[in-house]
């Protein structure tokens, strides 16, 4: 049955924060509704609801319907990166890419106590029954989903995990059954959103043939040609591609072709 969306809204509260690394910061967010959040998938998505200065939040309505009339809302995705409906709370891992947005600045200073609304959850990820292999690509913004994927991967599952970082101290391998070979795409001086890093590594790689999935959340321009290398040198894949733009940087015409 498909689940009404959102399954829940309110107002969460920050009960911890804890840096990851020093651009990743760990949130986790408390709310009657996260003791029985509905996630049936690693890397589920939370909708989350920042009032702007002296505006009042608004929760949105079955349908993502807000009432008409009302002030601007702004909602941000992120990934659920861990449930624990024992103590009604999720964590959500921000990356922090500056002060331009307001999800990220609102983190910046989150503290204990404060309140932030939620919406959710969101499938975004479906494991494909058939596939021999996954190919994983994600910048910080897709890391979450992609340690929530790893971690669910069978035992042995031969899988390449694709990674734009800025520097070394944002690596960040989680542990898994699965056989993974992780590539840490460094992006140095770059700004997130401006470098080739994955693309450069992925068109090096030797990748299986056979029958895999591949799944991707990052930068929209950068998912967009990881997109196309699949479907011109991985036919075998053909309809088990989940490869999303998960934010656009400022400077990318609203033009581009993304196909
Ligand atoms: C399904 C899904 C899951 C996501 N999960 C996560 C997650 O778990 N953790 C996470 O940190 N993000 C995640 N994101 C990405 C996040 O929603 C976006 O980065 C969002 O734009 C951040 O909102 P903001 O208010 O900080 O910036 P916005 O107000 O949206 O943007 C302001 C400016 O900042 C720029 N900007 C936005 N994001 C970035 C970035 N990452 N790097 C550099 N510049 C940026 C924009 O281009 C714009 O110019 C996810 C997105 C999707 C679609």
């Amino acid at each position: 049955m498909t689940r009404p969306f959102p399954l829940h809204a309110g107002i969460a509260t920050v009960v911890a924060r804890r840096a990851l690394t020093p651009r990743m910061l760990r949130l986790t967010l408390a709310a009657d509704a996260f003791g029985d959040p509905g996630i049936e998938q690693p890397g589920e998505i939370v909708t989350l609801g920042f009032a702007g200065p002296g505006e009042e939040l608004v929760l949105p309505r079955e349908g993502w319907r807000f009432p008409p009339g009302g002030p601007e809302q702004h909602w941000r995705n992120f990934t659920v990166r861990r449930s624990a409906p024992a103590d009604a709370t999720i964590d959500v891992d921000v990356f922090l890419h500056g002060p331009a947005g307001i999800a990220a600045r609102w983190a910046l200073h989150a503290r204990p106590g404060d309140r932030v609304g939620h919406a959710g959850p969101r499938t975004h990820w479906e494991p494909v029954a058939d596939a021999g292999w996954s190919l994983l690509a994600a910048d910080e913004t897709g890391l979450p989903a992609l340690q929530a994927i790893v971690e669910q991967l069978p035992a042995g599952h031969r899988t390449i995990a694709l990674v734009e970082v800025q520097d070394e101290a944002e690596r960040a391998p989680v542990d898994s059954a699965a056989d993974v070979d992780w590539h840490w795409c460094v992006r140095g001086d770059a700004a997130p959103g401006t470098s080739t890093v994955v693309i450069d590594t992925l068109r090096t790689l030797e990748l299986p043939t056979t029958r895999g999935q591949c799944w991707g959340g990052g930068e929209a321009l950068v998912m967009r040609d990881v997109r196309r290398h699949v479907a011109a040198h991985l036919p075998a894949c053909a309809g088990a591609v989940q490869v999303l733009g998960y934010w656009k940087h400022r400077a990318t015409p609203e033009s581009v072709d993304y196909t």
